[in-house]
């Protein structure tokens, strides 16, 4: 008979549902968390480049929502030396630092700290006998009576169909930050992609002051706004019983005419998104897949603004003539016998580049990819790559009733909570899913 509760991944969101369930004294025996990282890195903090930061100010990564400036205050007496991290809108710590806090949150309470942690990468779950089988990649199996998949954000893949072998030259996933280290300062560099992944390869390479040209590749050639130092953005309550052209104007009429470089307009957008994922998850699946197809681009690129310190980066490579935006689509990329990367695009002739880093996005979860593959769950109707989900976050079963025991955390339930990918909006969904899992 398997015991207990395991998380699936081991990242923040893992740690914040654990950091929840340890706030309600819920016993913490038979609990055990399989991933390969220390608890509460993740591919967003688990990173070991110091060019790379936050991306909000200290006060809005909040694991705790009734103590919104507990991180804030935490670095301001842990993080006494790093003097590039204050700016003008906020200090922007950087990204290993948010890892370290949570490490010592972690440390602090003694039932996290000495918790089961399976190294691993789980493979497979299937249904047994009062709960779960877990195949793990090492060849072992374990088992539990419930699982809450925290898997987060899949590493990328390159942005075309035929994928090539990694090397020091063509860095596939780019979060860790380790790739700068092998790339020659004079290296020809191209870019895939033009969002906060892509500002940060940026921000890293100019402060390690690469002389080699820059070619950044991107369908719309927009780079993200920068923060701004909005304050006061009270909750607005969303309009009950909307379809999509009704969410849309709510959201059209709450910004208004202001430039979004504006602090007003941040301020009003901010507002907007506490409680847009209710707001969302009562939207019809047909309107919310054409909110997405329509204007899911135009969300990201409002709502994920870059720190100052990565945005300046990117203005001084812009106005230094190093940097070119090309607006195009990468459709491959070749390799000669020299180590010339030849990058194929979709409109332009192609580039050469000694490197290639891909700043794409977030690929397929291999192990969600799994369950809806042997129907072990079933899809979401409309985003087929991701499961269906009650709003309680339980994963469906084939037939459409909720799994009493198999639930979702962070990332991987954004298609159907909405706006679920900050550190802030993660840690309100573990206190929920938490108290849940408590009863
Ligand atoms: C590069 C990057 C930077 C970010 N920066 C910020 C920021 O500055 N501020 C902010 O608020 N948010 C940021 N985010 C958003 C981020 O998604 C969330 O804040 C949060 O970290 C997500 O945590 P997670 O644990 O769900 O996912 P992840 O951080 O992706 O961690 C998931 C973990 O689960 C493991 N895992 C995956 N599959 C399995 C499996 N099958 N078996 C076992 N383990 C598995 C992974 O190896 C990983 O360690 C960033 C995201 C990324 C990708």
């Amino acid at each position: 008979m398997p015991s207990g509760l395991c998380i699936i991944g081991s990242g923040y969101s893992a740690a914040a549902l654990l950091l929840h369930l340890e706030a309600r004294n819920t016993p913490m025996d038979g609990v055990v968390v399989i991933g390969p990282q220390a608890l509460g890195a993740g591919q967003a903090f688990g990173c070991v480049n110091d060019d790379f930061r936050l991306n909000v100010r200290a006060e809005l990564m909040q694991v705790w929502p009734d103590d919104p400036g507990h991180f804030a205050s935490w670095a301001a007496t842990n993080i006494t030396t790093d003097r590039d991290a204050n700016t003008d809108v906020g200090a922007f710590y950087r990204r290993r630092d948010f890892a370290s806090y949570i490490a010592s949150e972690i440390r602090e309470r003694p039932a996290l700290a000495s918790l089961p942690h399976i190294k691993a990468s789980a493979m497979n779950i299937s249904p047994a006998a009062g709960g779960w089988n877990i195949e793990l990649d090492d060849g072992s199996a374990t088992s539990a009576s419930r699982i809450v998949l925290a898997t987060g954000n899949p590493p990328p893949v390159w942005p075309f169909c035929k994928q090539i072998a990694d090397s020091p030259s063509l860095v596939r996933v780019p979060w860790r930050g380790d790739w700068p280290d092998t790339i020659d300062s004079d290296a020809c560099i191209v870019v895939i992609g033009s969002g906060l992944t892509a500002l940060d390869a940026l921000h890293t390479l100019r402060r390690r002051h690469h002389r080699g040209k820059i070619t950044l590749i991107a369908p719309d050639g927009l780079l993200p706004p920068v923060q701004t130092g909005w304050q006061n953005a009270d909750a607005l309550e969303w309009p009950q019983g909307v379809r999509a052209s009704g969410f849309l104007k709510f959201m059209r009429d709450t910004v208004g005419d202001i430039p979004w470089e504006d602090a007003e307009w941040q301020r009003r957008f901010e507002s907007l998104r506490y409680h847009i994922s209710a707001a969302w998850q009562r939207l019809a699946a047909g309107d919310q897949e054409r909110l997405i197809r329509r204007f899911g681009w135009l969300w990201s690129l409002a709502r994920f603004r870059a720190g100052p310190q990565a945005f300046n980066s990117a203005q001084m490579l812009l106005d230094a003539g190093q940097l070119d935006i090309v607006t195009d689509l990468v459709t491959g990329i070749t390799t000669d016998g020299d180590g010339v990367h030849k990058v194929r695009l979709a409109k332009d002739a192609d580039l050469s580049a000694d490197a290639v880093i891909n700043c794409s996005g977030a690929g397929r979860d291999p192990l969600v990819t799994r369950i809806l593959d042997d129907e072990t769950a079933a899809r979401h109707q409309s985003v087929r790559h991701r499961p269906a989900m009650t709003s309680k976050l339980a994963l469906l079963q084939a037939d459409g009733t909720p799994h009493p025991n198999l639930f979702g955390i962070g990332p991987m339930t954004s298609h159907v909570a909405g706006d679920v990918l900050g550190s802030a909006s993660i840690a309100r969904q573990a206190r929920g899913l938490a108290a849940r899992l408590a009863q």
